[in-house]
């Protein structure tokens, strides 16, 4: 990791460089562009500042202040996965999330704050099995499980609420923007050229947070005995990005197979889908008294 850290701050250096030269040699107009947030057609407003960033760390504003582009270059390739913070309060300012939750209510989950991330979504299907699309049934387990939740007294915050498009980046840094929160994606899996491969899995990383073993064991655990689907194992070294650079305890869980055609019709019903919400539940009914 000191070694992998090591040449993230070389190549970063070396980037600064290249970008600084292309901002002053090729692009001498780019000051002018002040205010730009929208990168490779990703606008990043919601949690991206010129200003901002440049006022809060002096290595950037060293070679950025006078390239904004650049400056947003940075933040997007290096900033985020190094868990730089792009504006204040950037996620009060994003649409697609809710921050406020005034429907909470006592109960065993609250003061607790629980950020469910619906896997894929947009243009981004997923998987597609039988015309279903894994963005939608992602989306409905976690309104259900947004339901559940409140109803027990948690503060919800979604990375999506409908079929909108949000970038990996976007998710990782809502996680990082949200120290109190434990942060929960949903997916379901697919194989292809096989229809009988079935059950569930949880990936979290524990070098980018140790807290993460416990609540993938938790909510894993609870949608297991819920569901009674096939225990397919936690891993720990999980290179997900929602893993992988996240530092408040998060876990991505596969729900099941798509493509099983014992888990399909599991996976598309209401019915099950409200298992998942019920198990995910009971799952940080439990890690609540863990980490009360
Ligand atoms: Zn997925």
């Amino acid at each position: 990791m000191t070694h992998l850290n090591s040449i993230r701050k070389n190549m970063n250096f070396l980037l600064s460089v290249l970008l600084f030269a292309t901002g002053l040699f090729l692009n001498p107009l780019s000051a002018k562009a002040s205010g730009t947030t929208v990168y490779n057609g990703v606008d990043y407003s919601s949690v991206y500042d010129f200003d901002y960033y440049i006022s809060h760390y002096p290595d950037i504003a060293q070679f950025f202040s006078n390239d904004p582009q650049g400056a947003l270059e940075h933040f997007v390739i290096f900033g985020i996965s190094e868990g730089r913070i792009g504006r204040e309060a950037a996620c009060d300012a994003t649409p697609a999330a809710t921050d406020s939750d005034p429907a909470a209510v006592s109960g065993p989950l609250s003061g607790m704050t629980v950020i469910l991330d619906a896997g894929h979504g947009g243009r981004d299907p997923g998987c597609i099995r039988n015309g279903v699309y894994e963005k939608n049934v992602n989306l409905s387990i976690v309104l259900k499980t947004a339901d559940m939740l409140r109803a027990q007294g948690a503060t919800v915050l979604l990375t999506r609420e409908g079929d909108s498009f949000v970038s990996l980046d976007y998710r990782y840094c809502f996680e990082n923007l949200h120290p109190e929160a434990v942060f929960i994606s949903i997916h379901c899996n697919a194989l292809s050229g096989n229809n009988s491969f079935s059950g569930m899995n949880a990936y979290c990383n524990t070098a980018s947070c140790a807290g993460s073993f416990d609540l993938a064991a938790c909510v894993y655990s609870g949608v297991l005995f819920a569901t009674g689907a096939k225990d397919r194992g936690i891993r720990t070294d999980s290179n997900l990005r929602v893993n992988l650079y996240s530092v408040i305890p998060s876990v991505l869980l596969e729900t099941g197979y798509l493509s099983s055609r014992t888990e399909f019709p599991l996976l598309t019903s209401s019915d099950y889908q409200d298992l998942i919400a019920e198990g995910i539940a009971n799952g940080l009914t439990i890690y609540r008294s863990l980490h009360p």
